[in-house]
């Protein structure tokens, strides 16, 4: 499969599913992480220090990535801002697209799952500008990496026991983003908060560590071997 992962910034897609994708590369699937935006500027970060440690989160999962070149903090839905991305996925033509949960309190998130869904629709027209050949991506998800202290509504979870070492190792990439204290000079530690999170889920299907995703529309399964009881 060809897989792409969409994130507002370079850290959002590790954060939520950085297990799941080294899974997939594991399992022989071609991963291409897009970044929306360069994610700077933020508080202890540069676009060379942050690039830098997006490289380093990419070669630990053994993905691609790439950007798509708009401006943190200024992602606005917009036709030419879906026709950017339908021309990537006419060009990457991939089976799944993972995208970030609505529900979000940055609005660069819900800009990005705004115009990632609709660049799914305006990729299978034809008689368009866009760049490439027409193409319908089949299916989308919608990963949790929300800004909101939601409870998330998971349709699945993924075991991602056997990689959890590998996806804290690429958040850990993120020096700039993860290594300081927190706005008021408290510890402040959301890769605790995010293995709390994989840790529940975990629970939630009786292995150590999972990560959940939301689906909109049916889930087909072509078996039930890999279910985990
Ligand atoms: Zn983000």
């Amino acid at each position: 499969m060809r897989v792409l992962v969409v994130g507002p910034h370079p850290d959002d897609q590790e954060l939520a599913m950085g297990g799941t994708i080294a899974l997939l590369v594991h399992a022989g699937h071609q991963v291409t992480l897009l970044d929306v935006t360069d994610g700077e500027p933020t508080p202890h970060g540069s676009r060379e220090t942050r690039a830098t440690e997006a490289a380093a989160a990419a070669a630990v999962l053994g993905v691609r990535r790439r950007g798509a070149g708009l401006v943190n903090r200024e992602v606005l839905y917009s036709l030419p801002a879906r026709h950017l991305l339908a021309a990537i996925y006419r060009e990457l033509r991939p089976d799944i697209i993972f995208l970030p949960y609505p529900q979000d309190a940055h609005p660069d998130h819900q800009q990005t799952t705004r115009i990632a869904q609709d660049a799914r629709f305006d990729a299978k027209l034809t008689k368009s500008d866009i760049p490439g050949e027409p193409f319908y991506p089949p299916r989308l998800i919608y990963y949790f990496c929300t800004h909101l202290r939601l409870n998330f509504p998971a349709s699945f979870c993924v075991d991602v026991s056997a990689v959890m070492d590998v996806k804290i190792k690429a958040i850990r990439c993120y020096e700039s983003q993860f290594a300081r204290a927190g706005p008021a000079g408290e510890p402040w530690a959301p890769l605790d908060y995010v293995c709390n999170i994989n840790r529940y889920f975990g629970g939630t299907i009786r292995r150590p560590w999972a990560e959940p995703f939301h689906v909109l529309e049916m889930l087909g399964l072509a078996g039930l071997d890999d279910l985990a009881i």
